[in-house]
């Protein structure tokens, strides 16, 4: 008897708040709320703004264009789904936009992420309709 032995990795579960998230990164776009009060764009997606309390919320699409703040390289798999992926880079990204955003950055060198790289999103299809940003050093 033959066994699949790598269950697949997880998928995004989407609801109502996070759903213009999602259809924009299947677009190949990063789009996050930015406040019509305090101006700020916040991540991740939430129905009120984390900064000033208002629910005047606007989708934008943002450049894709961030800095590293912090990471580190996961050599353990988080879960079964995630073992073909190690060593991989979790990293917590400052958006040009303001926000930070954690995400993965995928390098060809992961010796060679450091804090402060500039990086650019880049999309990973996961399913029919999900893709999943990730981000990859700026050229
Ligand atoms: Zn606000």
């Amino acid at each position: 008897m033959s066994q699949d032995a790598t269950p697949n990795r997880p998928i995004p579960i989407t609801d109502p708040t996070t759903a213009p998230f999602w259809a924009a990164a299947s677009r190949g776009q990063l789009s996050l709320p930015r406040c019509g009060d305090c101006d700020r764009v916040h991540y991740y997606p939430r129905a009120v703004c984390p900064h000033c309390g208002s629910e005047s919320l606007a989708w934008e699409t943002l450049s894709g264009r961030g800095t590293i703040h912090s990471w580190t390289v996961s050599r353990r798999p988080a879960g079964a789904g995630f073992k073909p992926y190690v060593p991989y880079v979790v990293a917590l990204i400052d958006l040009e936009e303001g926000a930070r955003m954690l995400s993965n950055v995928r390098a060809d060198d992961i010796e060679s992420v450091a804090i402060g790289q500039a990086v650019v999103v880049d999309f990973e299809e996961m399913a029919e309709d999900i893709a999943l940003p990730v981000f990859r050093p700026a050229d």
